[in-house]
C-alpha cells in the first residue's frame, strides 16, 4: 500500500481542519488491511472512518447499519460532496432495490450502506459475489453480542457474509462495548486478529448526578426542580427525560407540559411510525425542547446541543445508562446527565429480566408454533396460542435464531414476521436454555453494578 496522506485526503474530501482522536490511527489500519475495531463514544466521528477508508481503498465498501431511517441522510450528505455512494433497504421499491444491486455489481459505487436484514436475500448475496468488495464495514457492531444491550440476530449473518466476499479488510465500529463484548464482535465475525482502538470514554463536558426518590410525587419533584435549574431549556438546545415504561413516559410528558408548562412529548414503541418520525423530527430540528421517551428513543439520535438526560427510572444497565445518558452534550458545551433512583424501580427490572427468559419447554413450544404457521405469525398469535408475553417470546425467537432453529424470510410482509421452523435437537435446546440462564445471570449481575452506580459514595466517574 502506497503512502496515502491521510490529512490531506480528510482536507479533500471533508473539508475538517484535524483528525479526532482514534480516527486516523483507525484509518491507518484499515489501509494497512489489518482488520479493526473501534470503540469511540458517541459523537466521536466513527462514520468519518469508514467514509473515507471507503473512498482511500479500491472497490467497493459495504457498511452494514440498523439505522434504516437515518441512511438516506448519510448518503445525501456524501453524494453533496461527490462520493459515489448509496444505500440499499426497505424503504426503496423493488425496483429502485434492484436498480441499485446492479449498479452495485458493475462496481458503481465506492461506498453502498445496507441493513444486515437483506443478507437473508439470496438473490442479493449472489449478485454480491460479483463485486469486489474491498472493505467491510459493521456499523453499532454491540447488536452482534448478546451480551451488548441490542441484540440483532441479523448480524450473525455478516460472518458468512465475509467469506462470501473472500474476506476483506472488516472495521467494526461500536460505541459501547465492554472487553467481552468486543471478544464478542470479533469472534462473530470471524476474525481471527483485529487491530483495537478504544479511545477514552470520558466525556468531561458531562456532569453525573444522581437524586433518590422514595415515590412517584417525589420523582416529579425532583422533575420540576430539574427542569428549573437547567437555564433556558426552551430557548437553547433541548432536553430527554428515559422512563422504564410507556405509561411513565406518556405521564410524564404530560406532566412537565400541564404542569411545568414546558413543550415536551412522548415517545416509545408503540405510537404508530408517523407519530414516532414526526417527535424525532421535531427534536432533531430543534423545535421541541423535550423528548419524554423509552428506550425506543435511541440508536442515531444525534442532536448535538442537547442539554440534559435525566433518567426518571433506573436503566438496567450501566452500559445501556452511558449510552443514553451520551446523549448529552455532543457539541462539546457542558451537559448534566442525572438520575432519580428509586429503590421500588429495582422490582421492576426484575420483573423484565424474570419474563424474558424462555425455559427449554416454552422454547420447543415457539418452536413447534412455527413450524404449524408457514404463513407468517406475529407476536400477538403468539401469546395468544401459547401464554407468552411479548419479551419472552422475542427471546425464545431470536435464541432460536441465533442457534439456525428458525429462519426469517428475506422479506417480511407488514407486521407479520415470515419464519421458517428447521431442526431443533434436543442438544440444541439444552444449550439455548444454558445461554438463556447465564443471560439471566448476566442481566441480574448488570442491574446490581446500576444499583452500585445509584447508591455508591465514590466518585461516580
Ligand atoms: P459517531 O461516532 O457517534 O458515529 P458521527 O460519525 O455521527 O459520530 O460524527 C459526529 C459528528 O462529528 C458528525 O457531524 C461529523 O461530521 C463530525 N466529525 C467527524 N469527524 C470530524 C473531524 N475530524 N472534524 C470535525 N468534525 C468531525
Ligand atoms: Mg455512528
Amino acid at each position: 500500500m502506497p503512502e496515502v496522506d491521510l490529512l490531506a485526503a480528510l482536507h479533500q474530501h471533508f473539508n475538517f481542519p484535524a483528525f479526532r482522536p482514534g480516527q486516523e490511527a483507525a484509518l491507518q489500519h484499515v489501509l494497512n488491511e489489518r482488520d479493526t475495531l473501534v470503540v469511540m463514544p458517541t459523537g466521536a466521528g466513527k462514520s468519518l472512518i469508514y467514509q473515507l477508508a471507503a473512498l482511500l481503498r479500491p472497490g467497493t465498501a459495504l457498511v452494514f447499519s440498523p439505522l434504516i431511517a437515518l441512511m438516506k441522510d448519510q448518503i445525501d450528505s456524501l453524494t453533496r460532496r461527490g462520493l459515489a455512494a448509496t444505500f440499499i433497504n426497505s424503504s426503496l421499491d423493488v425496483t429502485e432495490q434492484t436498480r441499485r444491486i446492479r449498479s452495485l455489481s458493475n462496481g458503481d459505487y465506492k461506498m453502498v450502506l445496507i441493513a444486515p436484514e437483506r443478507l437473508r436475500q439470496h438473490a442479493f448475496r449472489a449478485a454480491l459475489k460479483q463485486v469486489p468488495i474491498s472493505l467491510l464495514a459493521v456499523d453499532e457492531a454491540h447488536c452482534l453480542s448478546q451480551w451488548g444491550h441490542d441484540f440483532r440476530p441479523d448480524y450473525l449473518h455478516i460472518a458468512d457474509a465475509r467469506t462470501d466476499f473472500r474476506t476483506p479488510v472488516t472495521l467494526a465500529l461500536t460505541a459501547t462495548a465492554t472487553p467481552r463484548v468486543q471478544d464478542d464482535i470479533a469472534r462473530l465475525l470471524g476474525l481471527a486478529h483485529t487491530e483495537r482502538i478504544v479511545t477514552g470514554f470520558n466525556r468531561p463536558n458531562l456532569t453525573f448526578e444522581v437524586f433518590s426518590a422514595p415515590d412517584v410525587a417525589a420523582k416529579l419533584k425532583l422533575v420540576r426542580e430539574f427542569l428549573s435549574d437547567v437555564e433556558g431549556v426552551a430557548t437553547a438546545g433541548g432536553g430527554i427525560i428515559y422512563t422504564g415504561t410507556r405509561r411513565d413516559a406518556e405521564e410524564v410528558a404530560e406532566f412537565v407540559r400541564e404542569v411545568i408548562g414546558v413543550e415536551a412529548q412522548h415517545y416509545h414503541g408503540t405510537l404508530d411510525p408517523d407519530t414516532r418520525a414526526r417527535v424525532q423530527d421535531a427534536f432533531m430540528a430543534g423545535d421541541l425542547p423535550i423528548v419524554v421517551a423509552t428506550n425506543a428513543f435511541g440508536m442515531g439520535i444525534d442532536r448535538p446541543d442537547v442539554r440534559f438526560v435525566l433518567h426518571y427510572t433506573l436503566p438496567a444497565s450501566l452500559e445501556q445508562y452511558y449510552q443514553e445518558a451520551g446523549r448529552a452534550g455532543r457539541d462539546g458545551l457542558p451537559a448534566r446527565v442525572a438520575l432519580i433512583y428509586s429503590p421500588k424501580d429495582t422490582a421492576l427490572h426484575e420483573y423484565f429480566i424474570d419474563n424474558d427468559s424462555p425455559s427449554a419447554d416454552e422454547l420447543r413450544a415457539v418452536h413447534a408454533f412455527v413450524r404449524q404457521q408457514p404463513h407468517g405469525l406475529s407476536f400477538f398469535d403468539l401469546e395468544r396460542a401459547l401464554g407468552l408475553p411479548q419479551t419472552k417470546a422475542r427471546v425464545a425467537l431470536e435464541q432460536l435464531e441465533a442457534a439456525r432453529s428458525i429462519q426469517r424470510a428475506p422479506d417480511e410482509s407488514f407486521g407479520l414476521m415470515q419464519l421458517e421452523a428447521l431442526t431443533l435437537t434436543e442438544a440444541s435446546v439444552r444449550t439455548i436454555a444454558a445461554q438463556v440462564a447465564i443471560r439471566h445471570d448476566n442481566k441480574r449481575r448488570q442491574l446490581q453494578a446500576m444499583i452500585d452506580y445509584a447508591t455508591t459514595n465514590a466518585c461516580r466517574r
